[in-house]
């Protein structure tokens, strides 16, 4: 019998969720209705966060993130090399330069000295990534950034419902004091999802007015300044119809259709989280002690536990077993299991060189780490003989070794 294919990442969609959204289906509102409030309210509690806006992708998130942050061009930001692209492009929308700095050897997320090193007067906002899960020195990475008058936006697409100690108390990733916004993304292959979503999270509340106006078109109901200088009396009449833009905005809003996913899949976060962890703790017990393989290090100790795994990158020596990276993809995949490479360095691609002269040897630590890289599969569902039939595949690699 042939088993079935493991991707590297799913979704868990459970027939409660299926009912919930069909609820809204019969409903009066598919979007802006009153999904939208209940699902941000909700989240904002699971995250400790004073206000949550929801909206239709993280990377929408990170747009507005850099909009209230008032990144303009001319700015410079700083990010990691090791992300998703979209943790940099943001940037490049509001004409702002984005710029890496290099990585930690363990952790693999931005590492704070090297942001010291490399601090500039020009970078006027930080986008730490949680790669993985694990959440950066968000502390240590506030105070650079905020000793320099830089915002700092945590990107925790990776890592929702995660948390890390310092000074020996524990914070909930979004809920803590060293990031002034943050960013959670429900893209399928995420923790949780919504099919596309993302959330904005903050406690500042002047932010918190603009993002919504900006989520849609920039444009605000209540009586603000007149359309202009018309003398025209019906054309200053401020009648019950009356909008108002005064911003340039997008439609970034997330449907009530998507924020009643959301809901029901917030109810099942601590459970997903609990599941990815025992798939973690199987593969760092099923991989430990092969020479040519680290699996992932957690760089504070204390954080071990309060992880919210979203990847699980492994890093193998491919020289050592005679086997490139697409030979080891090609023999997984023959024996039905789908690994990733999350991420090539962001600097090294076509774009960013091009305008911005971006050269291979940038972050070398970084780089080194996207020569040996490779994500297993990681999703709530997996169990426990999929997780042992991929560890035997990957301890198979080693045994045709070359002599
Ligand atoms: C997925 C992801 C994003 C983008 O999320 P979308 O919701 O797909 O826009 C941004 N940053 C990181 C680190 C991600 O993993």
């Amino acid at each position: 019998m042939k088993n079935a294919f493991i991707p590297y990442g799913h979704q868990s969609i459970s027939e409660s969720d299926v009912s919930k959204v069909s609820e809204v289906l019969r409903s009066e509102f598919l979007t802006s209705g009153p999904c939208v409030e209940k699902f941000e309210l909700e989240f904002a509690d699971k995250v400790g966060a004073k206000f949550a806006i929801a909206v239709n992708s993280a990377t929408a998130a990170l747009h507005l993130a850099m909009r209230v942050a008032g990144v303009k061009e001319g700015d410079r930001v700083i990010t990691s090399p090791n992300t998703f692209l979209a943790s940099a492009n943001a940037a490049a929308y509001v004409g702002a330069t984005p710029d890496f700095t290099d990585i930690d050897r363990v952790s693999h997320n931005l590492d704070p000295e090297e942001l010291r090193g490399k601090w500039s007067t020009d970078i006027k906002a930080v986008v730490a990534v949680d790669y993985a899960g694990q959440p950066c020195d968000l502390p240590k990475i506030a105070n650079i950034a905020r000793a320099n008058g830089a915002v700092v936006i945590e990107d925790a697409c990776h890592g929702v419902g995660g948390g890390f100690e310092h000074n020996g108390k524990i914070w909930k990733i979004g809920g803590h004091e060293w990031a002034d916004i943050t960013v959670f993304s429900f893209h399928p292959v995420k923790t949780m999802t919504t099919g596309e979503g993302g959330m904005l999270v903050t406690n500042n509340k002047i932010w918190v007015d603009e993002v919504r106006r900006l989520r849609s078109h920039g444009v605000e109901r209540r009586e603000f300044f007149g359309l202009g200088a018309d003398q025209d009396k019906e054309m200053c009449e401020k009648g019950p119809w009356y909008y108002e833009m005064q911003s340039l905005g997008y439609n970034y809003r997330l449907p009530d259709i998507l924020c009643a996913l959301g809901s029901s899949q917030l109810s099942r976060l601590e459970c997903f989280i609990a599941q990815r962890r025992e798939i973690v703790a199987q593969y760092n017990a099923g991989l430990s002690n092969i020479e040519w393989l680290t699996t992932p290090a957690v760089l504070h100790p204390g954080n071990k536990d309060l992880i919210s795994w979203h990847l699980y990158t492994v890093e193998i020596d491919f020289p050592s077993i005679g086997k490139n990276r697409t030979e080891v993809m090609r023999e997984l995949r023959d024996e039905g299991i789908g690994t990733q490479v999350l991420y090539i360095p962001v600097y090294l691609q076509p774009w960013y060189r091009a305008k911005f002269g971006y050269e291979l040897g940038k972050c070398p630590v970084a780089e080194t780490h996207y020569r040996k890289s490779l994500s297993l599969p990681l999703y709530s569902s997996l169990t426990t003989e999929e997780v042992e039939r991929v560890i035997m595949a990957i301890k198979a690699l080693g045994k045709a070794r070359k002599i």
